[in-house]
Order: C-alpha cells, then structure tokens, then sequence
C-alpha cells in the first residue's frame, strides 16, 4: 500500500477523479493538507467522503499574513475531529516572501505552540530559511515527534539537524529530478525509520511526469525510487512507511484498507 503523505487534493483540477485514480494504483491513505483557514475547513469535510483520506490544518507562510488569533483558535476547534491528524503547512519561506519574516514567524510559532499542546505533529514547508527556523525549533519544549520537513529540498547538513531534533523528512517528486543529486544523499543518509514519501500535488510532478499537473497516483514513481536508494523491495519500503506515517501522525490507524 502506498502513502501520499502531502497532497493539496482541494487545488486538484479534478479531485473526486485523481482519488479513484490513486486508489488504482494502490494509494491507501492521503494526507491533505490545508493551507488557510477556508482550505482546512474544505479539507477537513473532504476527509468525512473518503476511507482512507486525513487532513492537517492551517496556514502556509505564502499567506501568514491572514494569521489571527481567532483564525487559530478555529483551528483548535477543529483538532478534535478523529481525521484532523496534524497542524500546518507552516514554515518559512524566505525565497518568495510573500508575507513578512515577521509574519511568517509569529505564525509559524503559533502552530508549533498549538501542536505541542495537543500532542499533534507539524507540518513545516521551508524554503532559504533554515537557519532561523532551527534557532526557532531550538528554543521550544517539542513534542517527541514533533513533525516533518515536507518536501525536503534542502542539504544534510540541514537534515542532519532537522532529525537531531526528533523530525522525519519527507520526499517529493524532486527526488527524481535529474540535478537532485544533493537530495538522494540526503535519503541514502537519512535512517529508515525517520522518512517519508509525498507528492505535494498539484506541483512537483516526478519524472516521468514532469511539467504536468501531479497527483496522488503518481506517489508510486517517487516511493520506487526510494526504494531503490534505499535498498529494499517496493513492499519493504512500503510497509515501513506506514509505519513511519502512523508513529508520526499518531491519529491514523495503522491498517491497510482502501482508500475510498
Ligand atoms: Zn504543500
């Protein structure tokens, strides 16, 4: 069984379609991810149609600015639904700026404060900003996993101490991209039980769909590929991410029916 552990099924041109077609191919759980307050609230009502679809909430740091107190405690209202699994996408992403540092910042701690609170992991998307998000991780009272670098597309060094402080790093279509040279070190270096897989469709599509839309059915090219890195059958790899995916995102049952 496969695991798209990040996919924006709401920004998907046909949703309702691209779920039967992940479903085909053996995808079993999807995690969909919110990126405001109206996406979560879509996303979460989404996970009640689906088996095998869950859902994390919150604010991309492409729209921090919409960060609010209220838009939070919203969000706290909604964590005691069984199939809300986690907070964010949160993080930083000082490559496009679209909010502030500041924003972004105020919002990303917010998250981290209401994860922690519910013994909930966190979803971080980073981009050019690792070295303050660390400084930030450094100094809060995180859970034991605290949650996961979605997307990794960063160095090991940085991965190196993302997992010193309890995370998992998440591999997207960009594992197959032909320069991601950097990015296959990262998983050959990173331990087994600390990885995920995702697609973060719409974007990112894997080789060998690269420029078209992405969507969850195409997991299978990237979890292969792990695979390979790492050394063990398609099964192996995929029985040990379910593992990996329940132990983080502790709400999911760890079993193994249809995803629809
Ligand atoms: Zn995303």
């Amino acid at each position: 069984m496969l695991i798209d552990s990040h996919a924006h099924i709401l920004s998907l041109e046909d949703p309702e379609a691209a779920v039967e077609r992940a479903s085909e191919v053996g995808v079993g759980k999807i995690i969909s991810i919110g990126t405001g307050l109206e996406s979560s609230i879509n996303t979460v009502e989404l996970t009640k149609k689906y088996n095998g679809i869950y859902s994390s909430i919150g604010i991309h740091p492409h729209t921090a600015s919409s960060y609010t107190d209220e838009v939070m405690s919203e969000f706290e209202k909604l964590l005691d639904d069984p199939k809300v699994v986690g907070l964010g996408e949160t993080g930083l992403d000082y490559h496009y700026m679209n909010s502030t540092k500041e924003e972004q910042i105020r919002s990303c701690e917010a998250h981290i404060y209401l994860a922690t609170k519910h013994s909930l992991p966190f979803v971080i998307h980073i981009r050019d900003a690792d070295d303050d998000l660390i400084e930030i991780l450094k100094t809060k009272n995180l859970n034991e996993n605290p949650g996961v670098i979605h997307c990794f597309s960063s160095n090991w060094d940085y991965a190196k101490k993302y997992l010193d402080l309890g995370f998992f790093i998440s591999f997207s279509g960009i594992l197959t991209f032909k320069r991601a040279e950097e990015i296959r070190d990262v998983a050959k270096k990173s331990p087994i039980d600390r990885v995920l897989y995702e697609t973060d469709s719409p974007y990112l599509a894997p080789v060998p769909k690269r420029g078209k839309d992405n969507e969850p059915c195409y997991v299978e090219y990237v979890a292969t590929l792990l695979a390979e890195i790492k050394d063990l059958s398609l099964d192996e790899l995929n029985d040990q991410i379910l593992e990996n995916v329940c132990t983080l995102f502790h709400k999911i049952p760890k079993d193994k029916t249809s995803l629809i």
